[in-house]
This record gives C-alpha cells, sequence and structure tokens, in this order.
C-alpha cells in the first residue's frame, strides 16, 4: 500500500468537522484560526514500540493512547483541545495496522471534537509522534511554577492502576476477570483528565499530570515552585481493583512510582480548597487531598501517624543508565 493510501485511510478515518479547520490533511501544511484573546497551547509525546508499549499491543490502543498521553498534557495547562498532527514511521505499510491505529485515535478525538490536520508518514522503526493544539485564555493557563508554602496537594482519580495493569499485561495471567481488565484498561486506555484541568483554571496554583509517577511528577511541581511537598500515603486513592490486586510490588509503591495513571496532581490554596473540591465533586470529578505544600525542596512521605517513609527519588528516565 503507497503512502498516500495510508494518508488518504488516516484522514478518513479520524475524519472530525470544526469551522475553525481553513484546510486540514491534503496540501503542504494545515491552516486552523486560533479564537481572539486566546493562547495557543502546543504539546508532543512520542511513543515508540518496544519503549513505550509492549509490541504487542493492539494497535486501537496504541491510537488511542498516543492521543490520550498528549490530551493529558494539554489537560494539566487547563487548556481546551483543538487540533493534532500525527508522525508515523512503520517498517511496512500494514494497511490493517494503520486502520485500527486511527479508529483508536478517532475514538477519544471524536470524545472532545479534536480535529487531525496533518502530519507525515515515513518507513523506519514503528514510532508514532502526536502533536496536540489547544487553547486557554490569555495568562489562564496552569502551570506548574505557582505552588505556596501552605498549599494543598490533591490528585484526581485514584493512583497505581496503571502500574498494575502494566504487571498484569507483563505477566499475562489473571486477564480474563473484570478486575485485571479494568487494570489494564487504565493502562492502554487512559482517559485524560481535561474536564478537571478546565475546571481548575483560576483555582489551581500549580498543576501537573502524573505520566511518571506521583513522586516524580509531584517532584517537578516543587522544582519549578522552589518548594517542597509532604504527603500522606494514608490519603493516597486507591481503586477496589488495585486493592484486591497481588503483585510482588507493594500498593504503596505502586501509587508512589507507577507510571501512567494520567490523572492530575494540583495545588490550591488552603484557604479555597475545599469549596474548590466540593465544585469539582458536584460536577462529577473525583479530587483528593493527599498533602501539603512546604518549605525546602523534594517530596517526602509519611505513613498516617506522620511517621517518615523511605521513597526513592526518582521516576522513568529514558536515559538513566
Ligand atoms: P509534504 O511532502 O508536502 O510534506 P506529504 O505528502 O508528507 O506532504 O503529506 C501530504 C498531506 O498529508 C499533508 O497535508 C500532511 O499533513 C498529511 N499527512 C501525511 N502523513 C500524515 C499522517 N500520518 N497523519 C495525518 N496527516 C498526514
Ligand atoms: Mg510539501
Amino acid at each position: 500500500m503507497a503512502e498516500f493510501a495510508l494518508i488518504e485511510l488516516i484522514r478518513e478515518r479520524t475524519a472530525v468537522e470544526r469551522d475553525d479547520v481553513r484546510l486540514g490533511i491534503g496540501d503542504d501544511a494545515a491552516l486552523v484560526v486560533v479564537p481572539a484573546g486566546a493562547e495557543l497551547v502546543v504539546c508532543t509525546d512520542m511513543m515508540v514500540a518496544g519503549v513505550h508499549f509492549p509490541e504487542a499491543t493492539k494497535p486501537f490502543d496504541v491510537g488511542w493512547k498516543s492521543l490520550a498521553v498528549n490530551l493529558s498534557d494539554l489537560a494539566a495547562m487547563g487548556a481546551t483541545p483543538a487540533w493534532a498532527t500525527l508522525g508515523l514511521a512503520m517498517p511496512v505499510a500494514d494497511q490493517a495496522w494503520v486502520a485500527a491505529y486511527a479508529d483508536g485515535f478517532a475514538a477519544l478525538a471524536r470524545q472532545f471534537g479534536l480535529a487531525l490536520v496533518g502530519g507525515d508518514t515515513t518507513r523506519g522503526p514503528l514510532t508514532i509522534s502526536v502533536t496536540v493544539h489547544g487553547f486557554v485564555e490569555v495568562g489562564m493557563a496552569l502551570r506548574r511554577d505557582g505552588a505556596c508554602v501552605g498549599d494543598v496537594v490533591c490528585v484526581t482519580g485514584t493512583l497505581g492502576d496503571a502500574a498494575a495493569g502494566l504487571r498484569i499485561s507483563l505477566a499475562e495471567q489473571g486477564q480474563s476477570d473484570d478486575e485485571s481488565r479494568t487494570l489494564l484498561d487504565r493502562l492502554n486506555r487512559p482517559v485524560p483528565r481535561v474536564d478537571a484541568g478546565l475546571a481548575l483554571r483560576g483555582c489551581a496554583t500549580a498543576c501537573i499530570d502524573i505520566s511518571d509517577g506521583l513522586i516524580a511528577d509531584l517532584g517537578h511541581i516543587c522544582y519549578r515552585s522552589q518548594v517542597g511537598a509532604e504527603i500522606n500515603s494514608a490519603a493516597l486513592p486507591s481503586s477496589a481493583q488495585l486493592r484486591g490486586f497481588t503483585g510482588d510490588e507493594s500498593h504503596l509503591s505502586l501509587q508512589l512510582h507507577g507510571g501512567d495513571d494520567y490523572e492530575l496532581c494540583f495545588t490550591l490554596p488552603e484557604s479555597s480548597h475545599s469549596e474548590i473540591l466540593h465544585r469539582l465533586h458536584s460536577t462529577g470529578i473525583a479530587a483528593t487531598v493527599i498533602g501539603r505544600i512546604v518549605k525546602g525542596s523534594g517530596v517526602r512521605v509519611s505513613d498516617a501517624t506522620g511517621r517518615a517513609i523511605a521513597v526513592e527519588k526518582s521516576g522513568w528516565e529514558h536515559f538513566s543508565p
């Protein structure tokens, strides 16, 4: 199958109409209209087979996740998703793979009315690079650098599920029960917390999405905000599925260090946090207070009695030896 036919397949299967796309797939570049008074928010996330996902991952799931991880970055900025471009390298022109990939991508894109407006297709080891574009009113983006001493630290949803899902997928056992399927879905089809990000504009002092694990990602907020954080391990939200999961590692370790959850970690002023969390809950967004911003640097974890728990510092780093 020729490159042109693959592009046509992607275009057809991902079609989403938007008034602000003046020119989509088919010309040398796309033409899109950024609303007046908005800032353009742009990010890219790459996925390489065998590095970011097991080679055997279903192409539909690869399509979903390659967009989801990018939408999660937009969510963490408080941005409204609008457009995407797709860089795709594959060893052979595999029509069935591309069709299923495009269906997975489109299933999530349609939920957010996001249009795929261009990309590039080439031969090479299976690699996917998605760039997403969104917008946010001028000056309203959520950033990593605004956390203040005394703020409360919160997370959306539950932590550790995707890490448990990864353990299940690597062990290739017990995948047929409901609990395992739920955990595998959390790994393969993460739901970006776009609504939560939008609701936190003008409220959160800092925000990040959890892709590399809570300790690592909250550590980024601390570093950029020049503060420290104290986490209460007993407060970390866990799903019933994680509580039922048995493996070599403790649930706490999965919750602190497991990546791929794509929940939001954010900070709120002490004075307004209960009112903000109440408002989030009333619109169906689950969020939990897990700790506090303190003077100093780095993330410390303690148990319910306040006793310190030793944690490894780093999260996932591709170039660490
Ligand atoms: P050019 O050679 O001018 O860069 P291409 O032949 O690479 O153009 O691409 C033709 C059109 O198809 C362009 O509009 C491009 O954005 C789009 N396109 C190419 N690959 C992809 C892809 N993987 N996903 C979406 N659009 C693509
Ligand atoms: Mg050209």
